[in-house]
């Protein structure tokens, strides 16, 4: 028992963590958002919404500057305001809008935005229980593998939550009749974005696999897809 006991304490503490970051981050977005309200984008969440035989979309409007898109624990997609900003401004095509809407739905249907939240939590409680199991065979080294490995395997889970994002928003905006170019010039624009101002990168790109490689996975999925017609 007393040999278990660190990696059970490792186990609660990780889920005391992922109430609390879910907590904590509902009551953040509740607190700053509203919904969003722009008819230019509610064709395109229409047209999403009827590809998935639902009602409507919700999308709501997180009040925060920098570029990005996410995907709430309990299912509700948000759109930060710098963002927007962009497209009243022109920058960004309401097509290109609905394809990061498509990819933050991607998210949560395939479960990727409640594991992320345990990814959080759980990241720490993971590299606890490795480093105190590791330390007992290697001391002063086993803290520093179980660190490596956690990173390691956490930047290798997100990275396959962002292709297989991608790919749901591919196959939804090819349905919904949207298509996929969108979904590669946004991508190119917010590299160009990144360039521009370098140091000053959007956080949904930062977060996110290569640029070249996102666009190249698109472009086999629509090859592939038309080969099977
Ligand atoms: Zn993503």
């Amino acid at each position: 028992m007393i040999r278990f006991t660190p990696i059970l304490l490792a186990v609660l503490y990780a889920f005391v963590m992922y109430r609390f970051s879910v907590w904590r981050t509902r009551r953040e977005l509740d607190a700053h958002s509203t919904e969003l309200a722009d008819p230019r984008l509610k064709a395109m969440t229409d047209r999403l919404a009827a590809a998935l035989d639902l009602p409507r979309i919700r999308v709501n409007i997180y009040e925060i500057d920098p570029v990005n898109g996410l995907a709430a624990p309990d299912g509700r997609i948000f759109i930060t305001r710098g963002f927007y900003r962009k497209f009243q401004q022109g920058e960004v095509t309401d097509g290109e809008l609905a394809s990061v809407i498509a990819h933050e739905l991607g998210h949560v249907a395939l479960g990727h935005s409640r594991r992320r939240m345990i990814d959080f939590s759980g990241q720490n409680a993971l590299r606890t229980a490795l480093a105190m199991i590791l330390s007992r065979f290697l001391p002063g080294i086993g803290i520093w593998i179980a660190n490596a490995l956690t990173s390691l395997l956490a930047a290798r889970l997100s990275r396959g939550d962002e292709y297989e994002a991608d790919e749901y928003a591919a196959a939804l905006l090819t349905k919904a009749g949207i298509g996929t170019e969108a979904q590669k010039s946004l991508f190119r624009k917010l590299e160009a974005l990144t360039q521009a101002r370098s140091g000053a990168a959007p956080a949904w790109l930062m977060s996110h696999p290569k640029t070249d490689e996102r666009i190249a996975a698109i472009e086999k999925l629509e090859s592939r897809w038309a080969l099977k017609g």
